[in-house]
């Protein structure tokens, strides 16, 4: 769906010719959190500028403003759908911490931000604001809804083995079970796999772009662009465009959990991942963050 960005390249502020695909990539930007707009002029103005600077920087990229090759290329990957910045807060700016305890108040932004990371301290996973997350519980129930293998063409049976597996990963760092239940209606986190608008303001975007979106805690639903061709395992899938279901699972399950993105690229709860890409390692980013929520599974070392 972003292919047309392509057109795009080398566009900056105040140049005199408009750019026909503008809008489009301004409802880009809106859409990931970045600003907005009550209307997505092709005017490259101020504000674009800035939106596309808190971009480039959210990625490591050189914040210039200006649409280079490697921004380009960075927007067109496909990703996950929540937002890198929320309530304008970018949780995915490089941080350090700059305090001994393993909890400060972050008093300009007003949320408890996370501790140290290894090493140099610095530290990429994030929350969303005011880092809600399951009080007081150690078991989570989900349902995986019963159209699913019928949309995936994945059978039942290897669905659920496959989400126990994503569930799992998150379970052996945090003091958190999950189990699927068979009611949808009476499970915590509800998955779906959906075309286009599906009820909730945020629609998928057929092949690629989005992927799916998960929602902060503690409302459970965790959802999938339908129009994906979703791979048990990618390495037997022939198409260019296969998308590995369990990596994003684990991703979108982190959200669940409240996790926000992180500008780590090898962290799960980075934003993109691209066709074909496996990814099923929590890196000790993504670890650390879950357990500043939730602290440590005992059986975890
Ligand atoms: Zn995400
Ligand atoms: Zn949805």
């Amino acid at each position: 769906p972003w292919d047309d960005f392509r057109s795009l390249l080398d566009a900056h502020k105040g140049q005199i010719k408009r750019c026909e695909k503008l809008p489009q990539l301004k409802r880009y930007l809106q859409e990931f959190g970045y600003t907005s707009w009550e209307e997505f002029t092709p005017d490259f103005d101020n504000q674009t500028e800035a939106a596309i600077k808190l971009y480039q920087s959210n990625f490591g990229l050189n914040a210039t403003g200006t649409l280079d090759e490697r921004t380009i290329t960075q927007m067109m990957k496909p990703r996950c759908g929540a937002a890198d910045v929320v309530d304008g807060i970018s949780a995915m700016a490089r941080r350090r911490s700059n305090s001994s305890s393993s909890r400060f108040l972050d008093g300009a932004r007003g949320t408890v931000r996370g501790g140290r990371g290894p090493g140099l301290g610095v530290r990429h996973y994030s929350f969303f604001p005011n880092s809600p997350k399951w009080e007081s519980r150690q078991l989570l129930t989900y349902a995986i809804d019963a159209s699913a293998p019928a949309v995936t063409g994945i059978a039942a049976a290897d669905l659920s083995a496959l989400f126990a597996d994503a569930f799992a990963s998150w379970a052996a760092v945090v003091p958190i079970n999950f189990t699927e239940i068979p009611s949808f209606a009476l499970a915590d986190i509800r998955i779906i796999f959906a075309h286009g608008e599906h009820g909730d303001g945020r629609p998928f975007d057929g092949i690629l772009g989005v992927l799916g979106h998960g929602f902060s805690p503690e409302d459970g639903r965790l959802h999938f662009d339908a129009a994906e061709t979703w791979a048990l395992d990618v390495s037997s899938s022939s198409s260019r465009s296969a998308v590995d279901l369990k990596s994003v699972a684990i991703h979108e399950i982190g959200h669940i959990l409240g996790l926000g993105h992180s500008a780590l690229e090898s962290a799960v709860m980075y934003p993109n991942i691209g066709a074909r890409e496996v990814k099923l390692e929590l890196h000790s980013d993504d670890i650390e963050g879950a357990q500043m929520l939730y602290g440590a599974n005992p059986n975890y070392d």
